[in-house]
């Protein structure tokens, strides 16, 4: 097992990353901006090491700092958490260069996947359901109208090189189509310096569901089910719940067979997460991320397995020591991205943390770097906590959500808690019965 390792984040993703290693007995190396000196990760790493300025781009993605960072230290390998560098392939690459180990797939699989079109390519040879579109990139206005009339409105345009919800534009008819494509192409050339677009059917009522799977290097590939992440603004995941409520017990095995053979053939390595619309039945492959994700606490939950160090140990070189059957799935777990944002207007809250309470009890588990008299500093995402709650059925997650909720306490800044002490009360959400939209419609119809 490696004796030390660097953790390529900040905020709650490298506490988490921190508290797996520091069971499997690594050290840990934390890397922070200038604006970060004061911050939890740093606190809890054995070393830490100033990477550049608060500006992203000149600290947690600055590569050369990270590398020199990992060499002055004797770090043998690198977590990049999600985010920041975790799906560069020429940081993968940089990292073997080094002599390194990046903790994840190899380079060219997060290339592949790092392009949509390609990724969609892949899943469908090898044997994924995919969403009726274009078979490669559109080219020409011409082309999209053609495929357009024929998988039928409303259509979606998405960037090949896109990600977070970004460079997305529905066309619900012909005139639309034309500015949808340059808007499209716009956004995407503008964010990804790429403006390759591709066209999908728009299922205007499908859910978001995703699986989880684990690959050594040794050939075993393993699912740990499915999670539910429907309730999204903006196409951001914002609740995530496991098992999804509206999956039965046949169609969990078969979209499970489905991914882990799909792999097989891609020869996948580390933890990865295929995401699929669901609709009617049927399941469409969407993309696949080749890291470690925000919402990965739920499956923790049901399963009990931890990801993180199942990743170490895949990184290492070890086997998975679980088969497929060993995993079972026991009750259902919720999370609630706790977000420094004003509930109602998602308007950005950084700020000095004047009081903080987590909730604890049976079943909680509270991910986040906050601590009281913390500055949440206005240079990175808005995600300053996530609530993770497990009961033995989706009723009594439910009921401890709502408790755990009221429980606790972040003040001196918004947050989005006071939106998910209403969501958990919403006959729709006791009941689970939404899809991607329902949040959207939602929040029209109940302005704050
Ligand atoms: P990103 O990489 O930006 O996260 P995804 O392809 O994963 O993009 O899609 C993000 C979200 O966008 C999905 O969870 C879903 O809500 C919505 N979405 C994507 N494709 C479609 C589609 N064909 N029809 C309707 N909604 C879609």
């Amino acid at each position: 097992m490696f004796e030390k390792v660097l953790i390529a984040n900040r905020g709650e993703i490298a506490l988490r990353i921190n508290r797996a290693c520091k069971e499997m007995g690594i050290s840990t190396v934390a890397i922070h901006s200038t604006a970060d000196a004061d911050a939890m990760h740093v606190r809890l790493a054995d070393e830490s090491v100033c990477v550049g300025p608060p500006a992203a781009a000149q600290s947690y993605l600055n590569i050369p700092q990270i590398i020199a960072a990992c060499e002055i230290t004797g770090a043998e390998a690198i977590h990049p958490g999600y985010g920041f560098l975790s799906e560069n392939a020429r940081f993968a690459e940089i990292v073997k260069e080094h002599g390194l180990v990046f903790i994840g797939p190899e380079p060219e699989q997060i290339r592949l996947m790092g392009d949509k079109i390609a990724a969609k390519q892949a899943a469908k040879s090898a044997g994924i359901p995919t969403v009726p579109g274009s078979d490669g990139g559109v080219s020409s206005d011409d082309e999209a109208k053609r495929i357009a009339r024929d998988i039928g409105y409303p259509v979606l345009i998405k960037a090949s090189a896109g990600g977070g919800g970004r460079g997305m534009k529905v066309a619900r008819s012909e005139s639309e189509l034309n500015l949808a494509l340059a808007t499209a192409r716009a956004e995407a050339k503008a964010a990804f310096g790429n403006d390759a677009v591709y066209l999908e059917k728009y299922l205007t009522r499908p859910r978001h569901i995703e699986v989880q799977v684990l690959a050594d290097s040794f050939g075993k590939i393993l699912h740990l089910g499915e999670r539910d992440c429907s309730l999204q603004r903006r196409h951001q995941k914002v609740w995530e719940e496991a098992p999804s409520p509206a999956l039965n017990a046949t169609q969990r095995q078969e979209i499970g067979r489905t991914v882990t053979t799909a792999l097989e053939k891609l020869g996948y390595l580390g933890a990865g997460t295929i995401e699929f619309l669901f609709e009617d039945g049927c399941f469409y492959f969407i993309e696949m991320n080749t890291r470690l994700q925000v919402e990965h606490p739920v499956t923790e939950a049901i399963t009990g397995i931890d990801i993180v160090r199942e990743q170490l140990r895949i990184a290492a070189g070890f086997p998975l020591e679980l088969e497929q059957r060993d995993i079972t799935i026991s009750g259902h777990a919720i999370e609630c991205r706790i977000n420094a944002e004003n509930p109602f207007t998602f308007r950005p809250s950084p700020g000095l943390i004047e009081a903080f309470h987590p909730p604890g009890g049976l079943g909680v588990r509270f991910d986040s770097a906050m601590y009281t008299g913390y500055r949440i500093p206005p240079y990175y995402d808005s995600l300053a906590g996530k609530l993770i709650v497990h009961g033995r059925n989706r009723n009594e997650c439910l009921m401890r959500l709502r408790r755990a909720l009221d429980e606790l306490v972040v003040a001196g800044i918004e947050t989005t808690i006071p939106l998910f002490q209403r969501l958990v009360r919403e006959p729709d959400i006791i009941n689970g019965d939404y899809n991607i939209h329902w949040l959207e419609h939602w929040l029209a119809s109940h302005p704050s």
